[in-house]
Parts: structure tokens; sequence; C-alpha cells
């Protein structure tokens, strides 16, 4: 960079006012022509490390593409809680992978859901039918995405709180283990060099291929391949094509279907190996199904039953994904539960229970009738959530008082549940939209850390944690809508 090099860079220690600071300051924040330098560079860098995604205009071609969106600087993780959420991830898996074997608590905790929530109802409905004829495939492999914010207490201490847990299509690991490289390139275009030389790296997607790859090899049969079951219309598809390469660079075939063509084309031999266009499937590996247009009608959901009922191994499988639900996660925040779960490893069982706030069923009954009245005296403390995923599904504020209003004396609020609302620091960031021109916003970062692990015969024998993923959002889209496409990538930036 040539002119005068604006000084900044995160002070050492967070300072009591200013919890997280920026990594830029306001000098350089509001140095225009710096900024525009800076934006130019960051973008041509995102597209020679292919953080790259197809346009809103053609999403369904290749033939348009641009850059991902994502922040011109990294955002300023602590250390401390950054460590935290890597190290809470292997005791994650362990839980949802005990859970997924409950059938009594699965079944107990979805009862009153499945009653009001048709979609919930249709996923159960083949969890029950795959239980009933036995399963046939004992090897279970779980990627799955663990998200967080950092909560700003009263105290003014950041504490790291739990979202959720994507048990099924957690995705982004192949773009974020390139954005690394745009950040670096930022800092060091700005004269940062020491900075840039900080910025972590992130191999989320060769972690999540090597989970991928050792399923595929106890599975047993070098001429099976993996499927990837995608939507027809993936604009995301460069972060799974990063995927697809690291399987392919270990000369693992991957086919790419969508679930109609497994209605269409797919079959069970006698031995219940799926079979799809002439290909023997070793992995199924879900990057749809988890939202109700997914299953546009009933060939898709006999589909995910074939799929199901085969001897592939499912990623997730169906007892899996109910895991991933948000009335699961709400159960699990009763007290006693995660700790029945891991009884021999306490420390595990703490070291979770640390990242949960305050989870609550609203059931008919005195319990849900106290909470819900809770919720209509103070929305703005409460997120109520129904059984969906994919972003901006949730219900905040305003909104929150009024629906819980309509439906506080009927069955239906079984399909929600309410959670406390988590109330993150914001940091000051350009955040970059193809198309879209950059302004100085207010945002908000949510860290994921991303869970791959294999159980065979009773026995975890991978259980790793390969990586993270920081995504960042403006306050004006607080109230949800992460993968609604207003949440840009990011990395931590480790103060
Ligand atoms: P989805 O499965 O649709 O992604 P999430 O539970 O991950 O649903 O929530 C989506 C978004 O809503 C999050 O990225 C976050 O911005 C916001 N959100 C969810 N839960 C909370 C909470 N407890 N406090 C504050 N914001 C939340
Ligand atoms: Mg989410």
């Amino acid at each position: 960079m040539h002119g005068r090099l604006p000084s900044l860079i995160v002070p050492r220690k967070a300072e009591s006012e200013v919890l997280l600071p920026p990594v830029a300051d306001d000098e350089v924040l509001h140095n225009n022509s710096l900024i525009q330098q800076l934006i130019m560079a960051a973008k041509d860098a995102a597209l020679l490390h292919g953080v790259l995604m197809r346009t809103k205009e053609e999403p369904s071609s290749s033939e348009a593409t641009s850059y991902a969106p994502f922040s011109l600087f990294p955002s300023p993780v602590p250390k401390k809680l950054f460590t935290q959420a890597c190290e809470v991830q292997q005791d994650f898996n362990m839980l949802v992978d005990r859970i997924s074997q409950d059938s009594e608590f699965l079944t107990k905790a979805l009862a009153s859901t499945v009653e009001v929530d048709d979609f919930t109802a249709g996923l159960f409905s083949i969890y029950k039918e795959v239980l009933k004829e036995g399963i046939a495939q004992p090897i279970v492999l779980g990627i799955n995405r663990s998200d967080y914010m950092f909560d700003r207490g009263l105290d003014h201490n950041v504490s790291l709180k739990q979202i959720e847990i994507n048990t099924i299509a957690a995705s982004y690991a192949g773009l974020a283990e390139r954005v690394p490289d745009i950040h670096r390139h930022v800092l060091n275009f700005w004269g940062k060099s020491d900075e840039a030389a900080k910025v972590l790296s992130n191999p989320a997607v060769k972690g999540i291929a090597e989970g991928i790859a050792k399923a595929w090899q106890l599975y047993g049969s070098p001429s099976a391949v993996v499927l990837f079951l995608v939507e027809k219309v993936s604009r995301n598809i460069f972060d799974q094509r990063c995927l697809e390469m690291e399987l392919w660079n270990k000369n693992i075939r991957v086919i790419r279907r969508q679930t109609v063509d497994i209605h269409e084309r797919g079959s069970l031999d006698d031995d219940k190996k799926l079979f799809v266009d002439g290909y023997e499937i070793a992995v199924a590996y879900f990057r749809t199904g988890y939202s109700p247009e997914d299953y546009q009608n009933e060939n898709c959901w006999q589909a995910r039953l074939l799929i199901e009922r085969s001897k592939a191994i499912k990623c997730p499988d169906i007892a899996t994904h109910l895991v991933g639900t948000k009335k699961v996660q709400q159960e699990l925040a009763r007290s006693g539960v995660v700790e029945k779960y891991l009884t021999e490893c306490p420390k595990s069982a703490q070291r979770i229970r640390a990242t949960f706030v305050g989870l609550y069923s609203i059931d008919e009954g005195p319990e849900g009738d106290e909470v819900i009245t809770k919720a209509l005296e103070d929305p703005e403390s409460f997120v109520l959530k129904p059984q969906r995923e994919g972003g901006g599904n949730n219900i905040f504020g305003e909104e929150l008082r009024q629906l819980l209003g309509t439906f506080k004396d009927g069955p239906k609020r079984s399909a929600y549940i309410l959670m406390d609302r988590i109330k993150p620091q914001t940091v000051k960031n350009y955040l970059l939209h193809p198309g879209t021109p950059s302004k100085l916003s207010d945002c908000v970062v949510e860290l994921g850390v991303f869970g791959v692990y294999i159980r065979k015969c009773r026995k975890l024998i991978m259980n790793e944690s390969p990586g993270h993923l920081l995504r960042t959002k403006s306050t004006e889209f607080a109230d949800g809508g992460v993968s609604a496409g207003v949440a840009v990538l990011d990395t931590p930036y480790l103060i």
C-alpha cells in the first residue's frame, strides 16, 4: 500500500468499554479511498481463491458466477471462547450419537410435536418404519455443525452460547476453508503482514472428506460410490464441489442426484444394497431433505424411506436428523438429561451445559403457560422457533408477541419452542454482496464448529472437530435469516 498507513489493529487486550474491538478502527473504516482499494483487492482474491456462488439471476448455471458474500475484515473473536467451542465439539458428537440410539427418548420428546407439525410427523413416521423393519446398516456417519453467538451478559462479560446444532446438510465448510486466504490478502495489502500471518487456517472440508472417505472404506465395496443428495437449484454448488473434489482426489467417485431421481431410478437388492443408475451407493450424504420444500410430493418421501431402509451409510440417518430438531434441543436442556447420557464423562456434560441458554417447552399445561406469560410480557428476551431449518423461520419481538397471542390457547403451540434470546455485541465491518454497494454496517457474528464422527458396532471409531465457520450479518437482519443470504462468510481474528 502506498501513502500513510493508518494506525490500527486490535489492541492486545480487550478494554472494558469495548469488549470486542474491531480489527480496523474508526479512522480506517472511514478512510474511503483505502476501503475502496481493499474492497477491490478482496473481491478479486475471493474469485481467485474459489469463494464462489452462482448468481440470484441464474441460480442453476455456473456460466454466471460471482463471489460468495463475505466480510471485508476478519472479525474479532475471543480466543478463550473459540477454544471452548472447539473443545466441546467432540462432546456434542458423542451426545448426538447417543441420543440418536434412544428411540424411547426421541419418541417421547417429539410426541406432542408430531401431533401438530406435519413435516416432523413425516420424518418421524420414516423413523418408526425403519425401527420396525430393523436397521440394515450399523455404521453411522455424522457430520454436524454447532452454531454459537457470543452473548454479552449484564456483567459485560462475553460468553459462548449455542444457537442450535445442525445434524443434516451442515454447509459452508468448503468455502470457509478458502476465506482465510482473502483476509490474509486484505491485511497484507493494507500493510499488516504480522496480522495477516495470524489469520487462522481452517481445514474444515478436508476433515469432513476424511470422514466420508472412512465411511466409504468401511462400507467395503471399492466400486461403490458416494451419493450427494442435492436440491434442484443449488446456488451454493461450489461449497459442495469443494467436498466432492476432496473425495475425487482420494479416488472415490461422487454422483449428484435429486430425491426425485432416487424415486424414479433407485432400488434395493435382496441384500438391501442401494442402487441408483447402476451405481451401488456406499454413502448417502444429504445436502437437501431438511425442509418441507424438499418433499414436494409423496414420491420424495418414498425416496427418503428407500434410502433409510437401505444398507447405504446415511449421513445423517433419520434418527440423527431428528436429534437436530429444535424440540429435541429443548428437551436436552432439561435438567439432568445431558448428564444422563454422559454419566461416565461428567466433564463432557458440564462443557455442553455451559453453552446452553434457557429453552422452554410451550406444550399445553402449567409449565408452558408460565413461560408464554413471560414471553408475552417481555418478547425481546425470547425467540420463538418452529421445527424448521435453513434460516428465516424464527420469530422475534413484536411478531413473537402477536403470534404467541393467537395460538396460546390451543394444541398448535406444540409446534414451537421458546428460547432465551442471545444478545451479542455488535462490531463494525463492510459486508460485500455481489451487485450491492457496500456500506459500513453494525454486525453480529455467529461461530459454527463442525463435528465428524463414525460409529461402528456401538463404538465411536472417529470423533473429530475438523474446522469452523464464522458468519457475520448486519444487525438489520439480527432476527434470523442466516442462510437466507444475509449472512456473509468471515474468519475469526483471535484476540
Ligand atoms: P435455522 O435452523 O433456521 O438456521 P437457527 O436456530 O439457527 O435456525 O436460527 C437462525 C438465526 O436466528 C440465527 O442465525 C440467529 O441469527 C437467530 N437466532 C436463533 N436463535 C437465537 C437466540 N436464541 N438468540 C438470538 N438470536 C437467535
Ligand atoms: Mg441455523
